[in-house]
Protein backbone atom coordinates (compact mmCIF):
# COMPACT_ATOMS: atom_id res chain seq x y z
CA UNK A 1 0.00 0.00 0.00
CA UNK A 2 3.09 2.14 1.02
CA UNK A 3 4.47 1.71 -2.03
CA UNK A 4 1.05 2.17 -4.23
CA UNK A 5 0.76 6.01 -2.21
CA UNK A 6 5.01 6.37 -3.05
CA UNK A 7 3.94 5.77 -7.23
CA UNK A 8 0.57 8.29 -6.91
CA UNK A 9 3.33 10.87 -5.36
CA UNK A 10 5.60 10.31 -7.99
CA UNK A 11 3.23 10.61 -10.72
CA UNK A 12 1.56 13.94 -9.44
CA UNK A 13 5.24 15.37 -8.55
CA UNK A 14 6.26 14.77 -12.36
CA UNK A 15 2.98 16.16 -14.00
CA UNK A 16 2.81 18.98 -11.99
CA UNK A 17 7.08 19.77 -13.16
CA UNK A 18 6.47 19.16 -16.76
CA UNK A 19 2.47 20.27 -16.79
CA UNK A 20 3.35 23.59 -15.40
CA UNK A 21 4.69 26.57 -18.02
CA UNK A 22 5.68 25.95 -21.53
CA UNK A 23 8.43 23.57 -22.40
CA UNK A 24 10.35 26.51 -24.32
CA UNK A 25 10.34 29.51 -22.24
CA UNK A 26 13.54 31.44 -22.83
CA UNK A 27 12.94 32.20 -26.33
CA UNK A 28 9.21 32.06 -26.50
CA UNK A 29 8.61 35.61 -24.64
CA UNK A 30 6.81 38.47 -26.67
CA UNK A 31 9.24 40.82 -27.63
CA UNK A 32 9.10 44.17 -25.08
CA UNK A 33 7.71 41.52 -22.46
CA UNK A 34 9.80 42.57 -19.15
CA UNK A 35 9.77 39.26 -17.39
CA UNK A 36 11.39 40.73 -14.41
CA UNK A 37 9.41 43.53 -13.44
CA UNK A 38 6.24 43.07 -10.76
CA UNK A 39 2.97 42.33 -12.09
CA UNK A 40 3.98 40.55 -15.17
CA UNK A 41 3.43 36.86 -15.39
CA UNK A 42 2.76 33.52 -17.83
CA UNK A 43 -0.35 32.12 -16.74
CA UNK A 44 -0.90 29.81 -20.17
CA UNK A 45 0.95 28.94 -23.46
CA UNK A 46 -0.16 28.62 -27.18
CA UNK A 47 -0.38 25.28 -29.36
CA UNK A 48 3.37 25.78 -30.01
CA UNK A 49 4.25 25.99 -26.46
CA UNK A 50 4.97 30.48 -26.79
CA UNK A 51 4.52 31.76 -23.54
CA UNK A 52 1.33 34.49 -23.25
CA UNK A 53 2.34 37.32 -21.12
CA UNK A 54 -0.42 38.85 -18.62
CA UNK A 55 0.20 42.44 -17.08
CA UNK A 56 -2.12 42.77 -13.53
CA UNK A 57 -1.72 46.21 -12.41
CA UNK A 58 -3.84 48.63 -9.91
CA UNK A 59 -5.57 48.65 -7.50
CA UNK A 60 -7.09 44.59 -6.62
CA UNK A 61 -10.46 45.66 -5.36
CA UNK A 62 -11.22 48.13 -8.06
CA UNK A 63 -13.54 47.35 -11.35
CA UNK A 64 -11.06 45.95 -13.98
CA UNK A 65 -10.91 46.69 -17.57
CA UNK A 66 -9.32 43.85 -19.67
CA UNK A 67 -6.92 44.88 -22.38
CA UNK A 68 -6.77 42.19 -25.46
CA UNK A 69 -4.21 42.51 -28.39
CA UNK A 70 -3.14 40.46 -31.08
CA UNK A 71 -6.32 38.13 -31.41
CA UNK A 72 -5.66 37.87 -34.62
CA UNK A 73 -1.74 37.28 -35.77
CA UNK A 74 -1.65 39.70 -38.43
CA UNK A 75 -3.09 42.50 -36.48
CA UNK A 76 0.00 44.42 -35.02
CA UNK A 77 -1.32 47.85 -34.22
CA UNK A 78 -3.03 47.00 -31.09
CA UNK A 79 0.00 44.71 -29.46
CA UNK A 80 2.11 48.05 -30.25
CA UNK A 81 -0.86 49.83 -28.18
CA UNK A 82 -1.13 47.47 -25.20
CA UNK A 83 2.69 47.15 -24.95
CA UNK A 84 2.82 51.30 -24.80
CA UNK A 85 0.36 51.29 -22.08
CA UNK A 86 1.91 48.59 -20.06
CA UNK A 87 4.98 50.78 -20.36
CA UNK A 88 3.08 53.38 -19.52
CA UNK A 89 1.45 52.13 -16.51
CA UNK A 90 4.84 50.28 -15.62
CA UNK A 91 6.90 53.61 -15.33
CA UNK A 92 4.08 55.38 -13.77
CA UNK A 93 3.49 58.27 -16.45
CA UNK A 94 -0.36 56.61 -16.72
CA UNK A 95 -1.79 56.80 -12.87
CA UNK A 96 -4.13 53.83 -12.06
CA UNK A 97 -4.63 54.84 -8.70
CA UNK A 98 -8.70 53.57 -7.82
CA UNK A 99 -8.66 51.59 -11.32
CA UNK A 100 -7.42 47.82 -11.91
CA UNK A 101 -6.28 46.53 -15.38
CA UNK A 102 -5.14 42.93 -16.76
CA UNK A 103 -3.17 43.38 -20.58
CA UNK A 104 -2.82 40.70 -22.25
CA UNK A 105 -0.52 42.39 -25.12
CA UNK A 106 0.00 39.13 -27.63
CA UNK A 107 -3.27 36.99 -27.29
CA UNK A 108 -2.18 34.50 -30.13
CA UNK A 109 1.58 34.32 -29.92
CA UNK A 110 2.07 31.75 -32.65
CA UNK A 111 -0.18 33.47 -35.13
CA UNK A 112 2.25 36.24 -34.69
CA UNK A 113 4.79 34.90 -35.22
CA UNK A 114 3.48 33.31 -38.75
CA UNK A 115 1.89 36.96 -39.42
CA UNK A 116 -1.44 34.91 -39.80
CA UNK A 117 -5.11 35.68 -38.48
CA UNK A 118 -5.79 32.00 -37.01
CA UNK A 119 -3.80 30.30 -34.38
CA UNK A 120 -1.17 27.94 -35.39
CA UNK A 121 -4.20 24.96 -35.73
CA UNK A 122 -6.14 26.33 -38.23
CA UNK A 123 -8.65 28.22 -36.11
CA UNK A 124 -10.07 31.87 -35.29
CA UNK A 125 -9.78 32.94 -31.51
CA UNK A 126 -12.74 35.66 -32.00
CA UNK A 127 -14.69 32.45 -33.05
CA UNK A 128 -14.26 29.86 -30.61
CA UNK A 129 -16.54 30.79 -27.84
CA UNK A 130 -19.63 29.40 -26.41
CA UNK A 131 -22.38 32.35 -27.67
CA UNK A 132 -25.88 31.17 -28.95
CA UNK A 133 -24.77 32.44 -32.40
CA UNK A 134 -21.70 29.79 -32.79
CA UNK A 135 -21.42 27.98 -35.49
CA UNK A 136 -18.88 24.66 -36.15
CA UNK A 137 -16.24 24.52 -38.65
CA UNK A 138 -12.90 23.58 -38.62
CA UNK A 139 -11.92 27.70 -38.73
CA UNK A 140 -14.46 28.54 -36.23
CA UNK A 141 -13.25 25.13 -34.06
CA UNK A 142 -14.92 21.85 -33.47
CA UNK A 143 -15.90 22.65 -30.06
CA UNK A 144 -16.01 25.73 -28.25
CA UNK A 145 -12.74 26.81 -26.62
CA UNK A 146 -10.59 23.68 -27.95
CA UNK A 147 -8.02 25.54 -28.34
CA UNK A 148 -5.32 26.90 -25.63
CA UNK A 149 -5.42 30.50 -26.42
CA UNK A 150 -9.16 30.63 -26.15
CA UNK A 151 -9.45 28.38 -23.14
CA UNK A 152 -6.87 30.62 -21.23
CA UNK A 153 -9.08 33.80 -22.10
CA UNK A 154 -12.86 31.80 -21.43
CA UNK A 155 -11.59 31.34 -17.85
CA UNK A 156 -9.82 34.30 -17.73
CA UNK A 157 -12.89 36.45 -18.14
CA UNK A 158 -14.75 34.12 -15.88
CA UNK A 159 -12.46 34.34 -13.22
CA UNK A 160 -11.83 37.64 -13.27
CA UNK A 161 -14.77 39.36 -14.13
CA UNK A 162 -14.33 42.32 -16.28
CA UNK A 163 -16.31 45.39 -15.80
CA UNK A 164 -15.13 46.39 -19.68
CA UNK A 165 -13.14 44.33 -22.42
CA UNK A 166 -11.36 46.27 -24.71
CA UNK A 167 -10.25 44.37 -28.11
CA UNK A 168 -7.89 45.45 -30.62
CA UNK A 169 -8.52 44.46 -34.18
CA UNK A 170 -7.53 45.93 -37.86
CA UNK A 171 -8.92 47.26 -40.51
CA UNK A 172 -12.27 47.95 -40.79
CA UNK A 173 -11.61 51.53 -39.40
CA UNK A 174 -14.34 51.85 -36.57
CA UNK A 175 -15.26 51.38 -32.83
CA UNK A 176 -17.63 48.53 -32.58
CA UNK A 177 -19.10 47.21 -29.54
CA UNK A 178 -21.05 43.99 -28.63
CA UNK A 179 -23.74 43.69 -25.44
CA UNK A 180 -24.06 47.24 -23.53
CA UNK A 181 -20.90 48.55 -24.79
CA UNK A 182 -22.52 51.37 -26.89
CA UNK A 183 -22.10 54.36 -24.50
CA UNK A 184 -18.39 53.17 -23.80
CA UNK A 185 -17.47 52.72 -27.73
CA UNK A 186 -18.77 56.28 -27.97
CA UNK A 187 -16.63 57.65 -24.99
CA UNK A 188 -13.59 55.78 -26.81
CA UNK A 189 -14.58 57.79 -30.23
CA UNK A 190 -14.82 61.26 -28.78
CA UNK A 191 -11.28 61.49 -28.44
CA UNK A 192 -9.92 59.40 -31.54
CA UNK A 193 -10.15 59.81 -35.63
CA UNK A 194 -12.57 56.38 -35.57
CA UNK A 195 -16.37 56.74 -34.99
CA UNK A 196 -18.32 54.18 -33.89
CA UNK A 197 -19.94 51.51 -36.24
CA UNK A 198 -22.52 48.48 -35.06
CA UNK A 199 -20.74 45.86 -37.22
CA UNK A 200 -22.77 43.16 -35.50
CA UNK A 201 -21.82 39.83 -33.14
CA UNK A 202 -19.59 37.52 -35.42
CA UNK A 203 -20.61 33.86 -34.82
CA UNK A 204 -19.04 32.56 -31.78
CA UNK A 205 -17.13 36.09 -31.61
CA UNK A 206 -15.52 36.92 -28.11
CA UNK A 207 -17.98 40.09 -28.71
CA UNK A 208 -21.08 37.17 -28.92
CA UNK A 209 -20.00 35.72 -26.09
CA UNK A 210 -18.89 38.05 -23.02
CA UNK A 211 -21.23 40.94 -24.56
CA UNK A 212 -24.26 39.09 -25.51
CA UNK A 213 -24.15 36.29 -23.24
CA UNK A 214 -22.51 37.58 -20.40
CA UNK A 215 -23.53 41.33 -20.31
CA UNK A 216 -20.05 42.79 -20.52
CA UNK A 217 -19.66 45.77 -22.13
CA UNK A 218 -16.81 44.78 -24.87
CA UNK A 219 -15.43 47.01 -27.55
CA UNK A 220 -13.75 45.72 -30.90
CA UNK A 221 -11.66 48.89 -32.25
CA UNK A 222 -11.21 47.98 -35.73
CA UNK A 223 -7.60 50.10 -36.32
CA UNK A 224 -7.77 51.46 -40.01
CA UNK A 225 -5.41 50.39 -43.08
CA UNK A 226 -2.97 53.50 -42.51
CA UNK A 227 -2.80 53.15 -38.98
CA UNK A 228 -0.88 49.59 -39.39
CA UNK A 229 1.42 51.93 -41.19
CA UNK A 230 2.13 54.27 -38.31
CA UNK A 231 5.81 53.65 -35.73
CA UNK A 232 5.21 52.85 -32.43
CA UNK A 233 5.28 56.42 -31.21
CA UNK A 234 3.10 57.75 -34.10
CA UNK A 235 0.44 55.23 -32.80
CA UNK A 236 0.45 56.24 -29.36
CA UNK A 237 0.13 59.77 -30.21
CA UNK A 238 -3.13 59.33 -31.98
CA UNK A 239 -4.68 56.76 -29.39
CA UNK A 240 -3.22 57.00 -26.19
CA UNK A 241 -6.28 59.07 -25.07
CA UNK A 242 -8.76 56.38 -26.97
CA UNK A 243 -6.92 53.36 -24.63
CA UNK A 244 -7.10 55.66 -21.53
CA UNK A 245 -10.99 56.57 -22.17
CA UNK A 246 -12.36 53.11 -20.66
CA UNK A 247 -10.09 53.78 -17.71
CA UNK A 248 -12.27 56.82 -16.53
ZN1 LIG B 1 -9.18 40.99 -35.95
Amino acid sequence: MKRFFTFIICIVTACAFFCSGCNTPSNTVPKRCPVSLPGYSFPACSVEERQICRLDAGDPSAPLVLYIGGIHGNEKTGISLCWDLAEGIADSSIDISGKRVIIIPVFNPDGTAANTRYNINGVDLNRNYPAENRQVSKVNGLEPVNQPESRFIYELILDEKPEKIIVLHEALDCIDYDGPGKQLAEQMAAVCPLEVKKLGARPGSLGAWAGETLGIPIICVEFSEADSKLSDGQLWQRYKEMMLAPLD
